[in-house]
């Protein structure tokens, strides 16, 4: 037993020995044992009086002097008191160190509620976004910042990609907004402005398109003269092998300079691709017959699956999109390989297309690279091929322009799987005459 409870049982004892002692000398037991009752009820009255002037002075004062048990409740609640108090400094300081720190940023930060009204922001929210805390804190956010894609943002609850929106403060300047929930329903809102990011990356594209577009038309003459030469040009046999490479040369660089410029214009437009009907069928058919034709290497060529199904998109870039997929088959490959294109509607809605060959295939380390500018796994087979290293980046985009993504699945030495996946709500299923399948 502690100490605490023995001194208690020594009182409690003492008091009854005390009484029936009384009794056996005066007579009257019964009022001895119910004056001892009254002195234990008289202390643990006192006690409790104390214990409550105690609580009610507030927070750490001495507790009263006691012994017994009451000594160690007193002793007890004092260190709990002491150790809540010792916590809840400790949070205070990290919040006001939070506070400091995100007020020192130069992003804006602002803590909102579940409903996404405003809790709290820094004074650079304060200056980005021309708010007040004074007038605006409890306000919901997308009443105060008057942007349609940021209510979408809000509205949608996908936080996981940044958005662009102006800034309400300077429309000439743009502001990244990014959400991220945390704790219960909360989320911290970041913006910062990403003014000379974008203004860095829109020189970058302009000029390389510049440069693209400059080198065309030198590059243009230069094979119309190749040709010229070639066909009747008054040259020696020894000169035959050197205007070939200078042709094929030529024809790469003009690959490379149309490549980059589709590339610089598909980053230039709109994030989504246009809506028009698109009849994918015919434009799957003629992609085909022209890369039969092209082929020269004769690969076991077939269009296995054509459903009428239309997308909802840009012609030009799904005709690109596609064409390089069946090209970089052929190009990877070996000659009389089997390569199969196929198109349908999926299960969910959605349609997909798809080229599978029996190439070469790509190793699984290399396939989340592959989408990237000028990632070749192989150099020299891509350049002697043809390639330019842009094919799969103009993939890429083209299929985010048309909300599809790309699926790749490969196995080294057995080929490779290349799919285009189209959601439904881009899909339309149309009566068209079946395409013929090869
Ligand atoms: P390239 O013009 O070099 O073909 P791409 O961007 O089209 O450039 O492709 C990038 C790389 O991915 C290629 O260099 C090649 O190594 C690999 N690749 C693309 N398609 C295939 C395929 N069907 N089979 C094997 N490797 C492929």
């Amino acid at each position: 037993m502690r100490k605490a409870w023995l001194a208690e049982a020594y009182f409690l004892a003492g008091l009854l020995a005390l009484a029936l002692l009384g009794g056996w000398l005066f007579g009257a037991t019964g009022w001895w044992l119910s004056a001892a009752l009254l002195a234990l009820l008289g202390r643990h009255f006192v006690q409790l009086r104390k214990l409550e002037r105690w609580l009610g002075r507030g927070r750490q004062r001495n507790p009263p002097e006691s012994w017994g048990i009451w000594g160690e409740v007193f002793d007890d609640y004092f260190r709990l008191q002491k150790r809540y108090y010792k916590r809840k400094k400790r949070l205070a300081k990290v919040i006001r160190e939070f506070r400091e720190s995100t007020a020192a940023m130069p992003d804006g930060s602002l803590v909102l509620d579940g409903e996404h009204r405003m809790l709290w922001f820094n004074s650079a929210a304060e200056r980005l976004l021309c708010l007040s805390s004074k007038r605006d804190l409890g306000q919901p956010l997308a009443n105060l910042v008057r942007s349609p894609t940021l209510a979408a943002y809000l509205e949608a609850r996908a936080y996981d990609e940044p958005i662009i929106i102006r800034s309400p403060a300077d429309e000439t300047r743009s502001l990244s907004a990014r959400l991220i929930p945390y704790g219960s329903n909360q989320y911290l809102a970041l913006f910062r402005d990403v003014t000379k990011i974008l203004g860095l990356q829109a020189m970058r594209r302009d000029f390389v398109a510049n440069a693209s577009h400059e080198l065309r038309s030198p590059l243009t003459v230069l094979a119309g003269y190749l040709e010229s030469l070639a066909e009747d040009g008054p040259l020696t046999e020894e000169w035959r092998e050197p205007l070939q490479e200078m042709q094929r040369q030529t024809r790469r660089m003009t690959s490379l300079v149309e490549d980059l410029l589709e590339l610089s214009r598909l980053e230039t437009e709109d994030e989504q691709a246009g809506d028009q009907s698109v009849a994918v069928p015919a434009m799957i058919r003629r992609i085909f017959d022209d890369s039969r034709l092209q082929d020269s290497s004769g690969h076991d060529l077939h269009l296995t699956r054509c459903e009428p199904v239309n997308v909802l998109g840009a012609e030009n870039e799904l005709y690109s999109a596609f064409s390089n997929l069946v090209l970089n088959a052929i190009r990877y490959t070996p000659a009389g390989g089997r390569i199969e294109v196929s198109w349908w509607r999926e299960d969910d809605g959605g349609a997909s297309f798809e080229v599978a060959d029996g190439g070469i295939g790509i190793e699984e380390r290399h396939l989340p690279f592959i989408t990237q500018r000028f990632y070749r796994i192989d150099s020299a087979r891509s350049r002697s091929k043809g390639g330019t290293g842009l094919g799969l980046a103009i993939v890429k985009h083209v299929l985010q322009r048309h909300g599809a993504r790309l699926e790749v699945e490969s196995t080294p030495g057995q080929g490779s799987t290349f799919r285009c996946r189209f959601p439904a709500d881009r899909v339309v299923v149309v009566s068209a005459p079946p395409v013929a399948l090869s």
